[in-house]
């Protein structure tokens, strides 16, 4: 099966979540990584063809060109090949104008299932592969944690906040994958190794026919109008460890009954 991944480089999970006050965007210019609820996508892409027989893996993003250093590690897991798109034009861009361009983007390919990783670890949207299967006319399954392909159809267990269903949907299909579905492997040095030397396609919008009015802030339509740090929490204590911690705070925890 021909199987398009969407994955997302995002900067490294830290207690904080930097926002850069001038473009009221997330700071990423720390380091990156491969948004890690892809892994999942991108290891059950790989066993799909693995038990089927055979096919091709593609990983397809968009974001700044220097995101193919993370792309990489898919490739080094397995899959074929990656297609970045990668345009001035688009930063900046929403879900409205991200769906836009990767909807072309695997139009392209014409894929006979595409896969998403549950949600972004950056701004946790889970919502853009809805949008992309609107864009591509495709049923869509999110939350999937189980599934299996027979006769051009896909099987797919989903898990809800009742229990969970079982949904069938004609190929191509889009779908978002639980975390739970599987383990990801991790990248063989040879698998490292090869990495580089595997197609790496950078396209612009105007290669996709997206004209530049319909990415970036341009073709958005949603702007951050301000942010606020959350309030702080009034009853909060800092215990300084000179080696009598544990004590002090086994001491507030007797104090509000909690132990
Ligand atoms: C005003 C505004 C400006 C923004 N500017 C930027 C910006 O400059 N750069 C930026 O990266 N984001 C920007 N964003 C966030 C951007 O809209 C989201 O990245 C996008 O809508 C996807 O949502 P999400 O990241 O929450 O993904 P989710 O919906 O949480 O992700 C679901 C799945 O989609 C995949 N996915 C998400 N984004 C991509 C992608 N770009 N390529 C391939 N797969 C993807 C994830 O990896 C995951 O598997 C902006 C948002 C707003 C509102």
């Amino acid at each position: 099966m021909k199987i398009a991944v969407c994955v997302k480089e995002v900067p490294d999970p830290g207690p904080l979540r930097r926002i850069d006050p001038a473009t009221k965007r997330i700071d990423r210019s720390g380091d990156r990584s491969l948004n890690t609820y892809d892994l999942n996508a991108i290891e059950e892409a790989l066993r799909l063809n693995e038990a089927g027989g055979g096919g091709e893996v593609i990983l397809v993003s968009m974001g700044p060109e220097r995101a193919l250093e993370s792309l990489r590690k898919g490739l080094a897991m397995g899959a074929a090949r990656a297609v970045l798109i990668s345009d001035e034009a688009a930063a900046g861009s929403d879900l409205v104008a991200t769906s836009l361009v990767l909807a072309e983007a695997i139009k392209r390919e014409s894929p006979d299932l595409v896969l998403f990783g549950q949600q972004a670890g950056d701004s946790d949207g889970a919502v853009l592969w809805a949008a992309v299967a609107d864009r591509l006319q495709l049923p869509v399954v999110s939350q999937v944690s189980e599934l299996s392909i027979d006769g051009g159809k896909v099987t797919a267990k989903r898990q809800s906040e009742f229990g969970y269903d079982t949904i069938e949907a004609p190929l191509p299909a889009v779908l978002a994958v639980s975390d739970a579905l599987n383990e990801p492997r991790y990248p063989s040095l040879k698998g490292i190794m090869g990495a580089k030397k595997k197609p790496q396609d950078v396209l612009s919008l105007s290669d996709l026919g997206v004209s530049a009015d319909r990415a970036g802030e341009a073709g958005s339509r949603t702007a951050v109008s301000a942010l606020s740090p959350p309030p702080s929490r009034g009853d909060t204590q800092k215990i300084e460890d000179d080696g009598s911690a544990a004590q002090k705070v086994l001491e507030y925890l007797i104090e509000r009954k909690l132990v």
